[in-house]
C-alpha cells in the first residue's frame, strides 16, 4: 500500500521538458527559484483557511515580477506581455497560484494606456514598487452578470467629486488592494447613445473609501481567491480620479480585458503542465499488476492527449500575446487562447485525479486544490459560452443571439 507519506517530495523529479520554455529562460527560471520557497504546505494551509499569500506575493513583488509590464520611465521592466505571460504559467506550473497578485500585473494598463500625464506620474511609479497595491478590477454586478452594459452602479457628478451608489459582485482581492479600478455608469443605459456608452472608469482610493461609503464582505468559495461583494452607499470620489473621458469607460476597460484574457490562458497553460509532469511522474513509478501504471496505454493516452492539448493553446497564447504585444487587434485570439487553455488545463486536472486514482483526492498531492483552482478559468474572466459566441458571430459570420 503507498503512504501519503510518500508523496511529499520527489514529484518533481523528472519533469518534461516544454517547447515554449524557450521564450524568457532566466526569468523562468528566476520564477521557479522563487516558487520552490512556497511549497505545497504553504498553499494547503492557507487554502484551509481561505487566507491571502501575503509573504508570496510580496516576495513576487520585490523580485520585480508584478511590474514586469510597467515601462521603465514608471520604475518597471518595460517587458512585453510574453514576460509577464511566462512569469504567471511558471507561477502555476509550480503549484502556486497568480490569482491572489495577477491583477497587479495588468490592472495598470488602464492608467497606462487611458490615464492623464498626472495620473501616471501619480500612480505608476508606486505600482511598479508595489508600495501601491492595484489588485481589485471591479465590474460584475449580481444583476448584470456577463451583459456588462446592464450594470447600474452609478457616479453622479457633485462638485468636485462623483457620488457613487451600487453594489458589485466577485470583486477578487479587494481586501488586499489600496486601488481599485471600478466601472460604473455615468448616464443610465437608457439615457444612452448606445449600451456601450455612459460608463466611466473611477480610480477609488480603497484605503479611504472603506467605511467611508465602501462595504467590503468577503464571499467564500470553492478555492481560495480572496473575492468579495461590494456596497457602495454615497461614496465620494474625486473626479480627478476619472480616466480618461467621461462616458467612453467600457472601451477602455475592453482594451485592458485582452491582455487578462491571455494573461489567464498562461496561467492555465501552467496548471496543464502542472498536471502532465505530476501524471507523468506517477504514471512511471506508481506500480499495479506488478508493473507501473504508465505501460497501459488507458493510462499512457490521456496524458498524452493532455500534452497536445496544453501545447496547441499554448501556441494560441504565443499568438495572441504576439498580436497584443504589436498592437494589433487581439480580441478574437485573447478569447480564443483563453478557451483553449482553459479547457487544456481542466482536461489535465481531471486526467491527473484519474491517473491517481484514490491518492488523486488526498490533499498532500495538491492535484484536488488546483483542480478547483483551474475550474474557475472557463468561468471567469469569462465564460467559455461568451467566448463561443463571440467565435461564432465575429468570426463565422452567424446570426447574433443576443
Ligand atoms: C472566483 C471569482 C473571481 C472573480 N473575480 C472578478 C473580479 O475580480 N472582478 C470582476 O469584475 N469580476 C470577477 N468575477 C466575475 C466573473 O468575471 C463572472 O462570474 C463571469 O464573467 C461570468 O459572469 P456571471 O457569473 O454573472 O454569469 P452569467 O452572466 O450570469 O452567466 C451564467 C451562465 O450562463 C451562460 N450564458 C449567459 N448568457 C449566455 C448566452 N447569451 N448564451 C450562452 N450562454 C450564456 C454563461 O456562459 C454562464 O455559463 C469573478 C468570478 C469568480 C467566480
Amino acid at each position: 500500500m503507498r503512504s501519503l507519506a510518500h508523496a511529499r517530495g520527489g514529484a518533481r523529479d523528472a519533469l518534461v521538458a516544454y517547447d515554449s520554455e524557450q521564450t524568457f529562460p532566466e526569468i523562468r527560471e528566476a520564477v521557479r527559484r522563487l516558487c520552490a520557497r512556497f511549497p505545497g504546505p504553504y498553499w494547503r494551509a492557507l487554502d484551509r483557511e481561505r487566507a491571502y499569500p501575503t509573504e508570496f506575493v510580496r516576495a513576487l513583488t520585490e523580485a520585480g515580477f508584478l511590474s514586469v509590464l510597467i515601462p521603465e520611465e514608471y520604475g518597471g521592466s518595460g517587458l512585453g506581455l510574453g514576460a509577464g505571460a511566462a512569469v504567471l504559467e511558471e507561477i502555476h506550473r509550480s503549484g502556486c497560484n497568480g490569482g491572489a497578485c495577477h491583477a497587479q500585473m495588468y490592472t495598470m494598463g488602464v492608467i497606462l494606456r487611458h490615464g492623464s500625464p498626472a495620473q501616471k506620474q501619480a500612480y505608476l511609479p508606486g505600482i511598479a514598487s508595489g508600495d501601491l497595491r492595484l489588485q481589485a478590477f471591479g465590474v460584475t454586478e449580481p444583476d448584470a452578470g456577463t451583459d456588462t452594459t446592464r450594470i447600474t452602479t452609478f457616479a453622479r457628478r457633485d462638485g468636485d467629486d462623483y457620488v457613487v451608489n451600487g453594489r458589485k459582485l466577485w470583486i477578487s482581492r479587494a481586501e488586499h488592494s489600496d486601488l481599485m479600478v471600478l466601472l460604473c455608469r455615468t448616464t443610465k443605459r437608457e439615457d444612452a447613445a448606445k449600451p456601450s456608452d455612459g460608463m466611466s472608469v473611477l480610480l477609488v482610493d480603497m484605503r479611504q473609501a472603506k467605511g467611508n461609503g465602501l462595504t467590503v464582505t468577503p464571499v467564500r468559495t470553492m478555492l481560495n481567491h480572496a473575492t468579495t461583494e461590494l456596497a457602495f452607499e454615497d461614496l465620494r470620489v474625486p473626479a480627478a480620479n476619472l480616466i480618461g473621458e467621461e462616458g467612453k469607460g467600457f472601451k477602455y476597460i475592453l482594451d485592458g480585458m485582452n491582455a487578462e484574457r491571455i494573461l489567464i490562458a498562461a496561467e492555465c497553460i501552467g496548471d496543464a503542465k502542472f498536471f502532465i509532469d505530476k501524471a507523468s511522474v506517477y504514471a512511471r513509478e506508481r506500480e499495479v499488476f506488478g508493473r507501473p501504471i504508465g505501460e497501459n496505454q488507458g493510462v499512457q493516452f490521456p496524458i498524452a492527449r493532455a500534452y497536445v492539448q496544453m501545447t496547441a493553446a499554448s501556441l494560441m497564447v504565443d499568438q495572441a500575446s504576439a498580436l497584443f504585444e504589436a498592437g494589433q487587434p487581439c480580441g478574437t485570439e485573447a478569447n480564443m487562447a483563453k478557451l483553449a487553455a482553459s479547457e487544456a488545463s481542466w482536461f489535465g486536472a481531471d486526467m491527473c485525479i484519474q491517473t491517481h486514482g484514490g491518492f488523486g483526492f488526498a490533499e498532500e498531492y495538491d492535484i484536488e486544490r488546483k483542480f478547483r483552482e483551474t475550474r474557475l478559468y472557463q468561468v471567469a474572466p469569462i465564460s467559455t459560452n461568451l467566448i463561443l459566441s463571440h467565435v461564432a458571430t465575429h468570426v463565422l459570420d452567424l446570426p447574433k443571439s443576443f
